[in-house]
């Protein structure tokens, strides 16, 4: 079964074929964020009308990639929520008409459930596993016992650890997104103990993230040694890397699982990469990371998360169009068939 899936929630337009929820055939995305970059963040309404000029080029490239003619599609899957509501329904709009006019099921996904299937596309889901899921917007982490059950143990509660990226590349003077940019000046850093960032300490049972006393910090620092900046970079991936770890040995002290699931743009960071690794390595929990190219926003990760969604059985409905905001919890509660 071979799925187009269609992803459009922030500034990435994006389109991919995946065969059984497995097999990538093709991806391909086209992003405004050079567009954006004038800016300096993503404005909904330039992301909106970017996407409605790369909609049609981006699928029927992703098609032509795969070989593949319309007729080829089996089903479409689209991501639903959450995101930027203008450009969220450019992309439930095209999957809508692609499906009525092939005659094709189409299903509506949850952003980030989505993210965690870029793993899907290495090997099969192995439950019961911990997710934690780092992007632009959020920062999530749940345990995992089966498709469509994700329970949610912690959020942040001011910044996701991608913001933390994008606002201390700010505050540094680099450009957008931040996180690639903060890495790769990270890796000219001196090494230096005196420059170090703060990792919140929440209360002692809390699985939620804290990163807005991170970027206060950071501003008061790049003022006070505004010659530091590649030590200021490598201090805040240290402390967003720290935060994560060490919220995941709280959550493995609750859920010893086997497995844990990383996703979502800053898990393309080597860094945080290597922490969790390590710490994998020492609990004997295996580590899974997406290929750096899927960790940002793709079609791929829609169209694997849309096999299983489809398979039993789910579609979106006539009148069902995006959802914004659309708490995770809030899905999972309704993949259960539970009152929200
Ligand atoms: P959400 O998924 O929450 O709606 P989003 O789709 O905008 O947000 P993603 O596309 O998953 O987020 O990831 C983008 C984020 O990942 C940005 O904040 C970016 O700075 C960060 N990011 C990308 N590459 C890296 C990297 N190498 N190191 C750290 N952060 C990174
Ligand atoms: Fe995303």
């Amino acid at each position: 079964m071979r799925i187009l899936g269609i992803e459009t929630s922030c500034d990435d337009t994006a389109a991919a074929v995946v065969e059984n929820g497995r097999h990538l055939i093709s991806s391909l995305r086209s992003s405004s964020a050079a567009i954006q970059q004038k800016f300096g963040g993503v404005v909904p309404e330039v992301a909106a009308r970017e996407h409605v000029l790369s909609i049609l080029p981006t699928v029927r490239d992703a098609l032509h990639a795969a070989g593949m003619d319309w007729q080829d599609v089996d089903g479409v899957a689209v991501t639903r929520g959450p995101g930027l509501i203008g450009a969220l329904l450019v992309g439930v709009t095209f999957a809508k008409s692609v499906g009525s006019a092939l005659n094709r099921p189409v299903v509506g996904v949850h952003h980030l459930e989505a993210h965690l299937y870029a793993n899907a596309l290495i090997a099969p889901i192995q439950f019961p596993a911990l997710a934690l899921i780092v992007s632009g917007g959020h920062t999530t982490l749940a345990y995992w016992t089966d498709h469509g059950q994700l329970a949610v143990l912690g959020e942040t509660l001011d910044d996701a650890a991608g913001e933390a990226f994008d606002k201390g590349a700010r505050i540094l003077g680099l450009p957008y997104p931040g996180g690639p940019a903060i890495e790769r000046l990270a890796d000219q850093a001196r090494p230096d103990r005196s420059i170090t960032l703060p990792v919140a300490r929440l209360g002692a049972d809390s699985l939620n993230f804290s990163f807005s006393g991170v970027k206060t910090r950071l501003r008061q620092l790049a003022a006070d040694v505004p010659d530091r900046a590649p030590e200021l970079a490598f201090a805040l991936q240290e402390a967003v890397a720290e935060a994560l770890t060490r919220n995941i040995e709280r959550a493995y002290e609750k859920y010893p699982v086997a497995h844990l699931y990383l996703a979502g743009g800053v898990s393309a960071n080597r860094r945080v990469r290597e922490k969790l690794g390590d710490w994998a390595s020492r609990r004997q929990v295996t580590l899974h990371v997406p290929p750096v190219e899927l960790c940002t926003d793709n079609g791929a990760m829609v169209a694997a998360l849309g096999y299983y969604r489809l398979t039993k059985g789910e579609r979106l409905g006539r009148e069902e169009g995006p959802q914004t905001p659309w708490p995770l919890r809030e899905a999972m509660a309704g993949a259960r068939g539970e009152e929200s």
